[in-house]
């Protein structure tokens, strides 16, 4: 069962060794754990729904509670401490394209406010309701999910939009095809949330983001429908495929879309590997980037990350003997960096591709390769980290995450000048928080950095927001100063509304404006996200 209150289902714990309590004690102190609202009491908070009877649409309690909030930290502090300052007023399940529509007539009639949810798993606020006296539909993809056509000649196929990401997989595997796109969110997130939020998979390096893998399909405006043709390339104009993705549910609701498929993959393999330092390791990713290596993955730990990953990886044995193995090939541990990389293809693809890569990083970079025992722990877990958030948040301790990509000659700045601006972020709190950071997602001009922080949660909910508020500001300031995108690949949402001006400057703001007042004259759309 999916859980209502964190990530994932109630099947999945996480337990922290002590090796990992250590760390987290020794970053920021010993964790301390509030008592979290039970789903009972919060039902009972749940307003009267402002809307009338609807056959599509149910108003009952839990549903609305279930579809309040996705994934991001103010979400997390509001579902565990019971309180959400605004619910639904009903959820809307259509099955077909018709009971779609039907739903968006209504809300357009109404002026009634209408949310497109896919799986829930935003990370900026991008499914909540703002608190508003119009009724709010959240109309959710999940009964839209169907795979609807397999063209094979041209490697394309066309999903209903709520599809999950694990029934996509699934239903192209049995045809003997991969979209391969991977999020850490893939259990639970949709592809028409992947497209309307811009996503990038860990696999991204070789079959590209979702930006490269859409290739056209439906959007329900409340303006009329806008078909989307599938061309393998046209010089036709701009683009529309491009103002669908990173839409955010405010311009429509997609409700199909076609992909590009590869085969199913002969061979895949992963290999973990160590770089002596920072310098060496950023540099062997920049060289396999620019290189164009047919890797399917890079991701690049820092020696802050390194050391915390195999700690929060729990084996606390293993880590000492792989601390001894990198003394004895003259690497300190302490400055060691964990580079993952991603072989997919034919058996001849990979060989080739390894026989290139292999050597150069040892040669070159001095990597230290673990072969295939680390890579294949990182792929077993590959979606289990987020669990982790549920161990953390019961011992005390809150966890996000920030992205953003810069060009190659900022990466290093950036990263450092990120982590400061959350590690220093609660000083005059009295507060210390454990920042560290990867990269991944490798462009031939730069790479998207990510990074992980941990903080203490506060005794009241509203002082945990306000250290995240703090936090938040600081790094996106920063981000904003390096100028970093403020997001790579969770998107806008709510969040970072407030920081878009300056990257898209106040034209481009206006241009979006107008964008969404063409196919929404009647702001219903999810108003708030992306642009006021
Ligand atoms: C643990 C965790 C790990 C994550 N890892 C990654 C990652 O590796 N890479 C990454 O890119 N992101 C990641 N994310 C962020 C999130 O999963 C992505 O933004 C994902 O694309 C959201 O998909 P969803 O179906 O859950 O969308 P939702 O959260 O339901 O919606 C997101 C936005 O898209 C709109 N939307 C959804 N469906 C439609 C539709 N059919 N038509 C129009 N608008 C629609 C919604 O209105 C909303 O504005 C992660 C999140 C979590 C919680």
């Amino acid at each position: 069962m999916k859980r209502w209150n964190g990530w994932g289902d109630t099947e999945t714990y996480m337990t922290l060794s002590p090796g990992a309590k250590e760390l987290l004690v020794q970053k920021t102190g010993e964790g301390t754990p509030q008592k979290d609202s039970d789903m009972e009491s919060v039902l009972a908070k749940v307003p009267v729904s402002k809307l009338p009877e609807h056959s599509i649409i149910s108003r009952d309690a839990q549903s609305r509670l279930l579809h309040a909030r996705g994934q991001s930290m103010p979400d997390w502090i509001a579902l565990r401490s019971g309180q959400i300052s605004s619910f639904p007023d009903g959820v809307a399940s259509p099955t077909d394209r018709e009971q779609l529509q039907q739903v968006l007539d209504f809300a357009h009639k109404s002026e009634s406010i209408l949310i497109p949810y896919g799986g829930g798993t935003s990370v900026l606020g991008h499914i909540n309701p703002r608190e508003t006296d119009r009724p709010v539909i959240t109309l959710s993809l999940n009964r839209l999910n169907k795979m609807l056509d397999i063209n094979e000649r041209s490697r394309l196929a066309t999903f209903q939009a709520g599809v999950l990401g694990p029934e996509l997989e699934d239903k192209l595997h049995k045809a003997g095809y991969r979209l391969g796109h991977f999020p850490q969110s893939f259990e639970y997130s949709s592809l028409g949330g992947w497209i309307a939020t811009k996503s990038s998979g860990q696999q991204s390096f070789g079959y590209g983001r979702i930006d490269d893998l859409f290739c056209g399909g439906n959007l329900h405006t409340p303006q009329g429908e806008l078909h989307l043709p599938v061309h393998p390339s046209s010089a036709a104009g701009p683009d529309l495929k491009q103002i669908v993705l990173g839409s955010e549910g405010r311009i429509g609701i997609l409700s199909e879309a076609t992909v590009k498929i590869s085969p199913f993959p002969e061979v895949e393999q992963f290999y973990g590997m160590f770089l002596p330092h920072w310098e060496a390791a950023q540099r062997a990713v920049q060289y396999l980037a620019q290189n164009q290596f047919p890797i399917s993955m890079i991701r690049l730990s820092n020696a802050e990350e390194t050391r915390s990953q195999l700690a929060l990886g729990g084996h606390d044995r293993l880590n000492q003997y792989i601390k001894r193995y990198l003394k004895m090939r003259g690497i300190n541990p302490e400055d060691a960096c964990m580079l993952m990389l991603g072989f997919t293809g034919s058996k001849s693809r990979v060989k080739y591709a390894k026989s290139e890569v292999m050597p150069i990083l040892k040669g070159k970079f001095n990597a230290v390769n673990m072969h295939r025992f680390m890579g294949n722990a990182w792929a077993k877990t590959r979606f289990k980290a987020p669990y982790l958030r549920n161990t953390l948040w019961d011992q005390g301790y809150a966890i996000d995450t920030l992205e953003t990509a810069v060009t190659w000659d900022k990466v290093t700045q950036t990263m450092q000048a990120v982590e400061d601006s959350l590690r220093y972020g609660l000083e005059d709190r009295g507060e210390k928080v454990h920042a560290f950071s990867h990269l991944s997602h490798f462009y031939t001009t730069g790479c998207s950095l990510y990074t992980t922080y941990c903080f203490r949660i506060a005794s009241s909910p509203e002082e945990t927001y306000s250290r995240w508020q703090r936090l938040k500001d600081a790094a996106s300031r920063t981000i904003i100063e390096q100028q970093g995108t403020i997001s790579h690949h969770h998107g806008v949402g709510a969040d970072h509304r407030d920081y878009l001006a300056a990257e898209k400057t106040e034209l481009g703001i206006s241009t979006l404006q107008s964008l969404c007042r063409h196919f929404d004259p009647r702001g219903i759309m999810n108003p708030g996200k992306l642009v006021e």
